[in-house]
């Protein structure tokens, strides 16, 4: 499955140069495109990206930030893939990356049939990231999962659904936000574990009012206070048995 390839992580790394492709740019409100190739202004995918701005503020009650995020654009997965390959090496082989460097917000992918969702994606972690440090990896990654599905398709991710009840089904599979909450490296995490913190995502912003406070009250305390304390802790504090409900959620997602 490819949607977990899109990964992306805080890396520390000096900034990348020669090869980049800016021959072109263009700067809409706090994202700067580079890309080279032309690419319009106007172009759906940027007005797109530029009202992500917005919404993600809203829906997760943060305040926006003007933090450049630069999104650099590969017209081809070959010299994406050779750029990937000289200045990170290290890095496996994906569509699209975040690279949070200690003077950079940046975003690096190639133009092909995913590049909607993959921008969608990485350029939420870039506003994520612009608005809290020390977001835990597993929320930093549900909710740019929340955040890459279409607008149309408000948050919900249907293939997430499908595998999470294949899941269920075959494997009699249950959630486990405290498993969660102890992954530290996008390497170990699997795309089971993607659909999962997606679905914990989904489920505190969009199916109870006292769920999304636990969510916005948990973003701004990691945004004001640097907070460690686990998310688990503030569900478990509210008397939620959270594994039990969401496996039922999930399952109540089937129609
Ligand atoms: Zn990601």
């Amino acid at each position: 499955m490819l949607l977990a390839l899109s990964s992306c992580r805080s890396v520390p790394t000096a900034p990348p140069e020669p090869s980049l492709p800016i021959r072109h740019s263009s700067v809409r409100q706090q994202l700067v495109f580079y890309s080279d190739f032309p690419l319009a202004k106007n172009h759906r995918l940027v007005d797109e990206l530029t009202a992500q701005r917005e919404q993600l503020s809203e829906k997760l009650a943060l305040p926006t930030t003007d933090e450049p995020i630069h999104v650099f654009l590969f017209r081809s997965p070959e010299s994406f893939d050779d750029f990937i390959r000289r200045h990170h090496p290290d890095f496996p082989s994906r569509r699209a990356f975040f690279v949070e460097s200690d003077t950079q917000l940046a975003v690096f992918a190639h133009w092909g049939d995913r590049v909607a969702e993959d921008l969608r994606h990485e350029v939420a972690h870039g506003y994520l990231h612009a608005a809290i440090s020390g977001l835990p990896l597993w929320l930093d990654e549900g909710l740019a999962e929340y955040f890459e599905t279409p607008p149309s398709a408000a948050g919900l991710h249907r293939q997430h659904v499908a595998e999470l009840l294949e899941q269920i089904d075959n494997e009699d599979w249950r959630p486990d936000i405290a498993r969660l909450e102890t992954l530290t490296s996008v390497a170990e995490m699997t795309q089971l574990d993607y659909a999962e913190a997606w679905a914990w995502v989904y489920w505190l912003l969009e199916t109870d009012d006292a769920r999304r406070d636990v969510m916005h009250g948990y973003l701004e305390q990691l945004r004001t206070e640097a907070s460690n304390a686990p998310l688990s802790l503030s569900l478990r504090q509210r008397h939620y048995q959270p594994n039990e409900t969401l496996r039922e959620f999930i399952l109540s997602l089937r129609e």
